[in-house]
């Protein structure tokens, strides 16, 4: 369990985070966390439930508002900061309320721009978070659990496991802490939940935060902006069909078949191709939206021209555009990527068949943050975890 420390060393004056974190450096997790046990994590709440718990305490509701602009506008974590609250009730909220944030512990830059963030939550666990510059907007790769379940072949992330569900504070937290290190407090940015782990998997905790993101007190992130990657939880995929916030889909296919899907994306054997193609074609899209397949190539296994025409047909009447990711290759992962010929062949084919396709360029890779490279190394490592350390 790590350490709690009041108004730490590095919360700057006007209580925003990050200015001073020693990159590199491992750091007791900072929070105002007062000593009592009662206390909430006021990130964890959405507007409408802080509202409720000021409430309770004889405090105005419009104070939750501010509270909000705060914290997700001034990028302030610090009560004693929020300088038009009267002075009595900073303090009481400072007692029963923390603002906990998850933790820089280092930075890496890759030579296209990429960066990687390794960030550590209060139980100690860590997570990765990923900035791609210029996509043509600024985007952040955002994770929604530590490790992930579904054990993809392909995977380093599925390497790891699930160890445990992010919260919803903890999946913003990554967005504050992002857009508060890159200076992009106030600017727009994209988000892609395609960091590690299965947003559908942890439904709840992912919909709370795309709420709290989205709320206009906050940081007003609208949701034409987010895009939610899922291999396909098919009950949870009709609970989100149901939400009224409804991010962009993109489904991670990777094969037209259940035989081959079955093999790298394990769960198609619970929840096969053509349920998923059905509930795509009942998913409902807002006008000109369109559904993206995310389809990973691995040399000559899901690369060959008779796939692109099996795809082609499965996609037929839906409103799609497939995104073609050339596999990021790693030790531990037992496939290769297809050259570059394969590729524009396998494009090619979707696309004289009408098919919008585009080829995500892989960004990070050298410092092993693109697409399904994201591993934390923890303590006890796996086999998997020590390979990819190696590389
Ligand atoms: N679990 C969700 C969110 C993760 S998104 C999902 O599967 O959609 C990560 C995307 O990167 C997915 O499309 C995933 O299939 C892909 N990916 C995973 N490992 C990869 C690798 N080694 N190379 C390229 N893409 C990979």
């Amino acid at each position: 369990m790590a350490t709690f420390v009041r108004q730490a060393a590095s919360i700057t004056p006007h209580g925003n985070f990050g200015a001073r974190i020693a990159i590199g450096q491992v750091l007791p997790v900072v929070t105002d966390k007062p000593e009592t046990t009662t206390a909430v994590s006021i990130v964890e709440l959405e507007k409408s439930t802080l509202e409720q718990l000021l409430a309770d305490r004889g405090v105005e509701r419009f104070r939750a508002r501010q509270l909000f602009g705060w914290i997700y506008q001034h990028g302030v974590v610090s009560f004693e900061a929020m300088t038009n609250l009267p002075r009595g009730l900073r303090e009481r909220l400072a007692s029963d309320f923390f603002v906990a944030t998850p933790q820089l512990v280092a930075r890496e830059q890759s030579a296209d721009g990429t960066e990687k963030f390794l960030l550590q939550l209060a139980d100690g666990r860590r997570i990765e978070s990923v900035f791609i510059p210029d996509t043509p907007a600024n985007t952040f790769c955002i994770s929604t659990q530590v490790g992930c379940a579904m054990a993809c072949s392909f995977c380093l992330t599925g390497k790891m496991g699930l160890l445990r569900n992010l919260t919803a504070g903890e999946i913003v937290g990554q967005v504050r802490v992002l857009a508060e290190t890159l200076g992009l407090r106030g600017k727009a940015f994209n988000i892609v939940l395609m960091g590690m782990g299965e947003p559908l998997h942890n439904y709840d905790e992912t919909m709370k935060a795309l709420r709290i993101l989205n709320d206009p007190e906050g940081l007003a992130l609208p949701m034409r902006r987010v895009t939610l990657s899922t291999v396909g939880l098919l009950p949870a995929l009709e609970r989100l069909s149901h939400e009224p916030l409804m991010p962009n889909l993109a489904i991670s296919l990777h094969a037209p078949d259940d035989a081959l899907r079955g093999e790298l994306v394990p769960i198609n054997r619970k929840y096969g191709v053509a349920e998923i193609i059905a509930a795509c074609k009942r998913f409902p899209l807002k006008k000109r939206a369109r559904i993206t397949f995310e389809y990973v190539l691995l040399a000559g296994v899901n690369d060959r021209p008779e796939d692109a025409r099996a795809l082609a047909r499965l996609l037929t009447g839906i409103k799609s555009k497939v995104n073609l990711i050339p596999l990021n290759a790693a030790a531990g992962i037992p496939y290769d990527r297809p050259s570059d010929e394969a590729i524009d062949r396998f494009g090619k084919i979707l696309a004289e068949r009408g098919l919008t396709v585009s080829v995500r360029k892989s960004r990070g890779r050298d410092i092993r943050a693109a697409c399904g490279q994201l591993i934390v190394e923890s303590d006890r490592r796996s086999t998997a975890q020590k390979l990819a350390a190696i590389m």
